[in-house]
């Protein structure tokens, strides 16, 4: 018996080196590249992330500036998958995120109205940002790093950034960015996948000098659906967002069909705009602004929901997968969801 447990173990520590030597790679550290990477680290992978921003979370990064801290991506999720669920609950036990906003408005037929939500929503706590970097800690993830190509030679990957620095060795890359960017990057090899079509969004933050007065009726509101302008789909207080501090700080969301249409528009001057179209939408007069701005999003959500409910797309003898919002519908659920399942089939195959 003793030689056939030895050579069992061998034959283990071989898996053991070359589950080692499966080194993946995943460009992006948005929702979904976290989650896949998470997956893959978890049953034994050697995965590298690259991301081009200064801070994992993508479309859920937030902006610091000197009037305070904005959600300018995603304004907060729904949770429906059980997974996902035992996952949230577990970040809201330890405070990453909590139920924001608790009052919702709409605006609609000229009529302000609130109502307290009948599914929770969720969003990090104090920031939309604070979930992707809970997911990100024990992740080696090269932040700054942007990869403009990527070459396949003898069944390994290599990789190019900006810098023009090669990082090869890799079995499998996952493709976790927004679709248009993807297709940038693969080139004619793009062709080979069914690729989501994205729209555009401008985000704009405001700081007010005193508080909005409510509409009548209303005592308060966190964020409101904007159903009459032409312009905003969206606006939120984000004083509300527990863990912020005092002082009225507003995000508006542009309809994408404004934006796609204003794609290319001065910053200042659509920030203008859409400040304008909020004040016409809402009942009260503003309070003088403090400062504002604009940001853009080229890439902001899919169009429409995916047909194929796979989530993702992959091409196994190729070592090539693509992952994000886009292969699913756009929420940031679904992208975590698209990232899980993905890394879940790598490791089934
Ligand atoms: C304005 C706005 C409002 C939204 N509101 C909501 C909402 O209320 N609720 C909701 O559930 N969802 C909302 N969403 C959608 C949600 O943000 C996305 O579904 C989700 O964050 C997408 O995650 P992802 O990982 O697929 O992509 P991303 O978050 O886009 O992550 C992609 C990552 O790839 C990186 N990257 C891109 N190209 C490269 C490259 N060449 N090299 C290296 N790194 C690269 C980027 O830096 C980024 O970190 C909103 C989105 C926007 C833009």
């Amino acid at each position: 018996m003793a030689p056939a447990r030895s050579g069992l173990n061998a034959f283990r520590q071989f898996e053991a080196f070359v589950d080692f030597l499966h080194n993946i790679a995943v460009i992006g550290a948005g929702m979904a590249g976290l989650a896949a990477a998470r997956v893959l680290q978890q049953a034994g992978k050697n995965v590298q992330i690259f991301d081009k921003g200064r801070r994992p979370g993508g479309r859920m990064s937030s902006r610091c500036n000197a009037h305070g801290l904005f959600d300018l991506g995603a304004q907060y999720f729904t949770v429906r998958d059980p997974d996902f669920a035992r996952l949230i609950q577990s970040f809201e036990q330890q405070d990453v995120v909590t139920r924001w906003p608790q009052v919702m408005a709409s605006q609609s037929g000229g009529q302000w109205q609130t109502q307290r939500p009948e599914h929770p929503r969720y969003a990090g706590m104090p920031s939309m940002a604070v979930l992707p970097e809970a997911l990100a800690e024990s992740l080696e993830i090269r932040q700054q790093v942007r990869i403009t190509s990527m070459t396949r030679a003898r069944s390994k990957w290599v990789l190019k950034d900006q810098n023009g620095r090669c990082w090869s060795g890799f079995d499998h890359v996952i493709v976790a960015i927004p679709a248009p960017q993807a297709a940038e990057l693969l080139g004619d090899v793009a062709s080979r996948f069914s690729l989501p079509d994205m729209s555009s969004c401008w985000s704009t933050w405001v700081c007010l000098e005193a508080p909005l007065n409510m509409p009548a009726g209303i005592d308060t509101w966190h964020g409101a659906f904007l159903e009459d302008s032409p312009v905003l789909r969206w606006a939120a207080r984000q004083q509300t967002r527990p863990g912020q501090p005092d002082g009225e700080r507003l995000s508006l969301l542009s309809r994408d069909d404004w934006s796609d249409r204003h794609l290319e528009g001065d910053s200042a001057r659509v920030a203008d705009e859409m400040v304008h179209a909020f004040q016409q939408a809402y009942p009260e007069a503003l309070p003088a602004i403090e400062a504002q701005g604009a940001h853009r999003w080229r890439y902001a959500q899919p169009r429409r929901p995916a047909d194929d409910n796979a989530g993702y797309v992959i091409d196994m003898p190729e070592g090539l997968s693509l992952c994000g919002d886009g292969y699913i519908d756009g929420r940031v659920e679904a992208a975590w969801l698209s990232g899980t399942r993905l890394a879940r089939a790598i490791c089934n195959s």
